[in-house]
């Protein structure tokens, strides 16, 4: 059933029972008072049935929330019984089970702005909950003190400001009925929420509109029994075909529609909705203030802490995530930079240094020598041992290497498959020879074969190249080009060993000249 479907059927349905209403009561004679209140009592209790329904069926996302509105609509309809009761058994109570209707209409409101102010996606977890209980309860203390001493008509000699009372109501109800279709425009979900939202809104939309007509013709008719009271049903009528209607449809999952940083008068509301309470809480505590100084100042200063508590643990919680988020990107950041097998620097990381190191030899005219370095005959041992032992091997090796190359200046890294490069700043050929000889006897010796196997020790062969100092006329390149050459020497010459890139002697003037 779509929408027009809808409406169609919720407007013949309320005609209809408009049309019996006036009919009946028209030709019930002395009994027109109990007719009337049976229409006016139906409606709102069926709908409240209708709900309640729906909270069974619901699922225990939106439960919550549709448990609030069986609340409101039970309120709502304590308030009609007791104005049934009161007017229909004639008992002096000396308005007592008025001013219980009355307080119940108010209490209404209560559930409502629970939803209206209900802790939003982001903000779901149990402080929050527990703040707008207390709030809620706050305010349940206030709207009664309120009720029973502000309010003209109770307690005072004057008979009640009738059009006080009314007002109070319509404000009361474009309040509600604007703090839910602002939460409706803010819903970044699909599904079951949105879905009870809409029927809330849409309800208080038009109850606000009808209670509004209801009460100035209240007021203008002067007649408790005229045909106009059955305008207050038509909500709740419209209110049990959507809740008939959804109670059809099918449950559907709740989902994030878009991103909520891209719409930025959802994400104001939805920030902003939590506050609402706060500022109901205010403007009840600030009525407070000329009849019951210390109730008033009391809430309003708890007013006050509760929203000071909401902040300060929003904004501890943002400073947390805030911290989570830079560890993660340092993390990541590492990770880009980190060879994945060994832990030692990547490709990458080696680019980035070489390129660095080559800038800061052209300023400071520092030496800067480059080691690249090849496991003889690996392929061997991947052979043999199979490609896992030839990982541990490759681990071992970059651990004993790390050892080697402790200076914080200089960067060991895995240059790709078995070879690995070590930048050495500000050391000449000779350093560099040596440390390459260093390396070269040591790991000779790293016994890397599979625990019950034959040993079988590796062999490095190391291409050893060094700059006298960077030039912008060339590029790192030039240098890993050269220590390459070497490398290809140590290989043809019989491995194991160390090979020094010959300089050319165009390079050897370049360079001193
Ligand atoms: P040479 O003495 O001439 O260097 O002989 P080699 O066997 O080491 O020959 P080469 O450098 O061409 O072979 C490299 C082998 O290393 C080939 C490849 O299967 C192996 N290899 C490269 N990366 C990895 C790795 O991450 N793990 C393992 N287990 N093996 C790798
Ligand atoms: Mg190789
Ligand atoms: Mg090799």
């Amino acid at each position: 059933m779509n929408r027009w479907q809808t409406w169609r059927y919720t407007v013949a349905f309320a005609v209809l029972y408009v049309l019996l209403n006036v009919w009946l009561v028209r030709h019930a004679g002395m009994h027109r008072l109990a007719v009337t209140y049976i229409f006016q009592l139906t409606a709102p209790w069926l709908a409240f049935v209708a709900c309640c329904k729906v909270v069974r069926r619901s699922s225990a996302r939106v439960r919550l929330y549709w448990s609030m509105f069986a609340l409101a609509l039970f309120f709502w309809c304590s308030g009609i019984s007791f104005a049934a009761w009161d007017d229909l058994t004639q008992v002096n109570t000396n308005g007592r089970v008025a001013s219980y209707a009355d307080l119940a209409y108010y209490f209404y409101g209560l559930p409502i702005l629970l939803v209206i102010a209900s802790p939003t996606r982001a903000e779901r977890r149990s402080l929050f909950i527990w703040l707008d209980g207390f709030q809620a309860l706050m305010t349940g203390v206030l709207v009664y003190v309120t009720f029973f001493s502000v309010l003209p008509f109770m307690h005072q000699h004057e008979p009640a400001s009738i059009t006080l009372v009314t007002r109070a109501y319509d404000i009361e109800n474009l309040f509600l009925a604007c703090g839910v279709s602002l939460r409706l425009l803010a819903l970044n979900e699909h599904g079951g929420t949105r879905r009870f939202f809409g029927v809330m809104a849409a309800f208080l939309w038009v109850y606000a509109i009808f209670a509004s007509i209801y009460n100035h013709l209240y007021i203008v008719l002067q007649d408790g029994m005229g045909a106009y009271n059955s305008l207050s049903a038509i909500p709740f009528l419209a209110l049990c075909v959507m809740l008939a209607l959804s109670l059809r449809e099918r449950e559907e999952e709740t989902v994030a529609a878009m991103d909520l940083l891209d719409r930025p008068v959802a994400l104001f509301i939805e920030n902003a909705s939590p506050v609402f309470y706060t500022v109901a809480l205010f403007v009840l505590a600030i009525v407070q203030i000329p009849q019951h100084y210390p109730l008033g100042v009391t809430m309003l200063a708890l007013a006050l802490v509760i929203y000071g508590i909401r902040v300060i643990t929003l904004q501890g919680r943002h400073m947390r995530s805030e911290r989570e988020l830079r560890e993660t990107r340092n993390w990541l950041e590492a990770m880009t930079l980190q060879d994945g097998l060994t832990g030692i620097a990547n490709r990458r990381h080696f680019d980035n240094t070489l390129q660095g190191e080559w800038n800061r030899g052209i300023r400071t005219r520092q030496p800067l020598s480059l080691l690249l370095i090849d496991i003889d005959y690996f392929k061997k041992l991947n052979d043999t041992y199979g490609h896992l032992a030839g990982d541990r091997c490759l681990v071992e090796l970059a651990a004993a290497l790390r050892e080697m190359v402790p200076r914080s200046g200089d960067l060991l890294a895995r240059y790709g498959g078995e070879e690995f490069a070590v930048i050495l700043t500000s050391t000449d050929s000779a350093g560099a020879q040596l440390l390459a000889g260093r390396i070269c006897s040591v790991i000779s010796g790293l016994n890397v074969a599979e625990p019950g196997a034959l040993p079988w020790t590796i062999t490095l062969s190391i291409g050893v190249a060094t700059v006298l100092w960077p030039t912008v006329k060339e590029a790192p390149h030039e240098l890993i080009d050269e220590a390459d050459r070497a490398l290809y020497d140590a290989k043809r010459n019989g491995r194991n060993r160390v090979e020094i890139f010959q300089q050319t002697s165009d390079r050897m003037m370049r360079e001193t000249g």
